[in-house]
Parts: structure tokens; C-alpha cells; sequence
């Protein structure tokens, strides 16, 4: 990060008044998440048997078009069950965006393997598949695809490589809930799909995660590495190595309302969208130089976070204008860091470069995108960013 970058950063996060009236995204909770916690409670059944988690497995893995559902304490924990799952571990490398959040590149960590970072695709802002097949060698076991922002990664031609090469594919679609690729939902396009269910997730149960996937024998393996590994015919005997990550039935609950208006929670974001673009094209009219979030024609985005990228031509920075809604109670976040900057992960002795990323990461602005916002509120948004870029 450059010292103006740093500076930038600072000054905002100083800014405490106004209060924030508007923030990036927080949860919706309108149907039975209050009713159907009440009963987990009542029932004394809060551990992770009960009827919701079981439930919200059953219809989340059915929304993402997959056979099985395994869920998860949190999507880290889903990614890196899945990676263990697929029995990625020491030795091995695994290719991910450098364009993402740190939890990619954690839970390869995890497992022992090391992450190899691919730059991103300026369209799309997923890793850049032309970039992937110079960087498999003999020890790369697997792709991570993360839809960064909710916009599908090309997985055709993802997969294509990953059958020629005998890679595994992990699809991680925690900001991609209900997302489409060529007519497929995200989640059922590699081997394992995984999913957040962070309380700013499109679909959410506070913290959670789940594994979605059509193979029956890996479904079952990462119901065992989930559950400490118990054996079915001889309990508290054990062979292998497991993990507890799993969700009790009071986040199964929330998961479970939820599900019943699923649909609908992903059709608000795109609502959303709508209005951001049809506003925000308007005053690229008189002030050009903001991108609108990308939605490729074989795809559905669904916006988790309405994404822009601010371009020198627009007359402010992002950072200035970052600063600038913040002064008006308007909450917004930078794209992540690329994960090769960061100081766990920066190796010196890496000859590659990642442009692309580090261009999006510095250009890339997430504005308000709650599932309840409001026209007003989204004319409030863009009214804010008219009026800093015409009192520049
Ligand atoms: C939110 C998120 C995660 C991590 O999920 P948690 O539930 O917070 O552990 C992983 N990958 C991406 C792309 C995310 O956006």
C-alpha cells in the first residue's frame, strides 16, 4: 500500500460524525427467523442436531441445484473442509485470485498446501483463466474459482483446463448466492461449491457456511472431516484426523427462514442494482468515469455488493470519494487488498505481476447494498456522488 493510500485509509476510518445512517450491507430478517429460533430454544435442541439445520441443508442445496448440502460453521471453514475433503495437504499448491478475501488463501494454509495467486480478468474481475496454465507445475492440485462481487467466473474454460490437467475445481460462491453461469447456479459448477452465510451475506445465519456438491462419496467425506471423524458402526473410535465445524439449529434456524423467501432476498439485490445503474449511467452523462459492476451476457450477477470502479477521468479518487460519502453518513468499503500484497503473504522472490488486480483493488468501491434498501435511499447514494464530483 502507498503512503497516500495509507494516509486515505486512516483519514476515513477517523470520521465519526455524522453517525452512519447508511451502511454497506447489513441483514434482512422479515419472515420466520424470530419464530423458528424461539422453537429451537424452547425445544432444547441448539446443538447441531435438530430439525433446521437439516432442513436448511436440504433446501439450500436444492436452490443451488446440487445433491448435497454440508454446512459449516463459516465459509473459511467450508473452504477448508472442502480443500482437506479433496485431500489437498503439505506439498501441494492450489491456484486462487489474488483478488480476494483472505479467508482463499487461509484455508489452503490450513491444509498445509500453498496458495498460487493468478491475476484477474479486467471484465469480470475473477481471476484471469489466460494467466492459469503457466502457473500449474507437478505439485498443483487444485483451481479455486472465487465469483468476486457475485459475477460467475468462466468456469468453462476453467474446467477445461482443470480435466485437462487433472485438477480439482473448488468454486468458492460466498458472495454469489443464486448467481448463474450459462443457466447453472454457482455452487454446482466444480467439484465443491462453498457458501457464507455471514450476517452481510445475500443469504445469511449470522456466521455459517455449507459445502454444496453432486459427488455422493465427497459429500459423505466432508460429513465425516466435518463431524471429528466418527465412525458410524463403532462411535468414539477414531482413524482419522476431523474437525467440529459444524452449525447448531439455532444459525439452521435464521438459515431455514431464510430459504423460505431465497429467491426473493437475491432478486432485491438485483432490484437494487437496477436503480444504481440507471442513476449512476444518468450522471456519467456530465461526469464520466465511473465503471458500472460487470454482468456478462451468459451470466446473472446478483450483487451482493454494488461494486464500481472509480477511473482517473472522473475527476476524484476513490479514496476522496470514499471520504466524501462517509461525510454524509454513507458507509462504503475498498475492494480487498490483492492477497500477494499482504504483508502473511508477500514473497519477494515472486518474479510474477498481478496489474490487473492491484488496478481493480486500488480503482474498486463497494456502495450501500442492503436486500431492504430503498429507492431513496440508493437516490440518496448517488445524489451524494454527483454532489462531491461537481464541488471538486
Ligand atoms: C465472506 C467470504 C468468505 C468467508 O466467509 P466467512 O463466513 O466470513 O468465514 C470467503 N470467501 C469470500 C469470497 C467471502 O466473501
Amino acid at each position: 500500500m502507498t503512503v497516500e493510500a495509507k494516509q486515505m485509509e486512516k483519514l476515513y476510518a477517523e470520521i465519526t460524525e455524522p453517525p452512519i445512517k447508511l451502511r454497506v450491507c447489513e441483514p434482512l430478517m422479515k419472515g420466520n427467523e424470530f419464530k423458528y429460533v424461539t422453537e429451537a430454544v424452547k425445544t432444547n435442541w441448539i446443538s447441531a442436531k435438530g430439525r433446521f439445520v437439516h432442513e436448511f441443508e436440504e433446501k439450500f442445496s436444492k436452490f443451488c441445484d446440487t445433491k448435497y448440502g454440508i454446512s459449516t460453521t463459516s465459509g473459511t471453514t467450508a473452504l477448508h473442509l472442502a480443500l482437506h475433503t479433496l485431500g489437498i495437504g503439505p506439498g501441494d499448491e492450489v491456484i486462487l485470485p489474488s483478488l480476494t478475501m483472505i479467508a482463499c488463501a487461509y484455508a489452503i494454509t490450513y491444509t498445509g498446501a500453498k496458495p498460487v495467486f493468478v491475476d484477474s480478468d479486467k471484465e469480470t474481475w475473477n481471476l484471469d483463466p489466460a494467466k492459469i496454465e503457466e502457473l500449474i507445475t507437478k505439485h498443483t492440485k487444485a483451481i479455486m474459482a472465487v465469483h468476486l462481487y457475485s459475477h460467475p467466473t468462466e468456469m468453462d474454460w476453467l474446467n477445461d483446463i482443470a480435466e485437462d490437467y487433472g485438477l480439482w475445481v473448488v468454486e468458492d460462491a460466498a458472495e454469489a448466492h443464486g448467481a448463474l453461469y450459462k443457466g447453472k447456479k454457482t455452487g454446482s459448477l466444480g467439484d465443491l461449491g462453498c457458501f457464507s452465510f455471514y450476517s452481510n451475506k445475500i443469504i445469511m445465519t449470522g456466521e455459517g457456511g455449507m459445502i454444496t456438491t453432486n459427488n455422493e462419496e465427497l459429500a459423505e467425506k466432508a460429513r465425516y472431516y466435518r463431524d471429528l471423524c466418527f465412525l458410524r458402526r463403532k462411535r468414539f473410535w477414531h482413524k482419522d484426523i476431523g474437525f467440529n465445524y459444524r452449525m447448531t439449529n439455532l444459525q439452521g434456524a435464521i438459515g431455514a427462514a431464510q430459504m423460505e423467501y431465497a429467491d426473493e432476498l437475491v432478486e432485491l439485490r438485483r432490484k437494487n442494482s437496477y436503480i444504481y445503474n440507471k442513476l449512476l449511467t444518468e450522471l456519467s452523462q456530465t461526469h464520466p468515469g465511473l465503471v458500472l459492476p460487470p454482468e456478462k451476457a451468459d451470466v446473472k450477477n446478483v450483487y451482493w455488493m454494488y461494486s464500481i470502479l472509480v477511473e482517473k477521468e472522473f475527476g476524484m479518487s476513490r479514496d476522496e470519494l470514499r471520504i466524501a460519502l462517509r461525510r454524509k453518513g454513507i458507509e462504503t468499503r475498498r475492494f480487498f487488498y490483492p492477497l500477494h500484497t499482504q504483508p502473511i503473504y508477500r514473497d519477494r522472490d515472486d518474479p510474477r505481476r498481478y496489474p490487473v488486480a492491484e488496478a481493480l483493488s486500488e480503482m474498486g468501491v463497494n456502495l450501500p447494498s442492503s436486500s431492504w434498501l430503498k429507492e431513496d435511499d440508493i437516490a440518496f447514494v448517488v445524489q451524494a456522488i454527483a454532489d462531491a464530483v461537481r464541488s471538486r
